[in-house]
């Protein structure tokens, strides 16, 4: 009696459901391990702790973006008045908005024809 081996052993459906159960099992079997032992290990004031530390560093991050915020809109500021001086403006009418004064913007560099925003 010769045993002939399957060359395809993962068609084997025992195998397969055997291993879905198990997979199934272990993570039911995980999350209650976890349900049980979160509250237990980690007290409130831990978890008071590491949220005020989070918002700590959050606020500090906020103040840093705000900082590099500044900085750039400096540094566009800077170049908007370089670019007044360069540009061969090509002014083009804005449509008129209710009430207000007529305003030209360049087809070129998108600057307000107004020097004094840009001196
Ligand atoms: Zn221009």
């Amino acid at each position: 009696m010769s045993y002939k081996q399957t060359s395809n052993t993962s068609s084997n459906p025992i195998l397969e459901i055997t291993s879905e159960i198990t997979s199934e099992i272990t993570s039911e079997i995980t999350s209650e391990i976890t349900s049980e032992i979160v509250p237990e290990t980690r007290t409130e004031s831990t978890e008071l702790s590491i949220l005020l530390d989070q918002n700590r560093k959050f606020n500090r991050d906020i103040n840093t973006k705000h900082k590099e915020i500044r900085t750039l809109k400096d540094t566009i500021s800077d170049n908007q008045k370089k670019i007044w001086n360069l540009c061969e403006h090509d002014w083009e009418k804005e449509p008129a908005q209710m009430n207000e004064h007529t305003t030209y913007t360049c087809k070129i560099c998108h600057l307000y024809k107004n020097y004094y925003m840009y001196r």
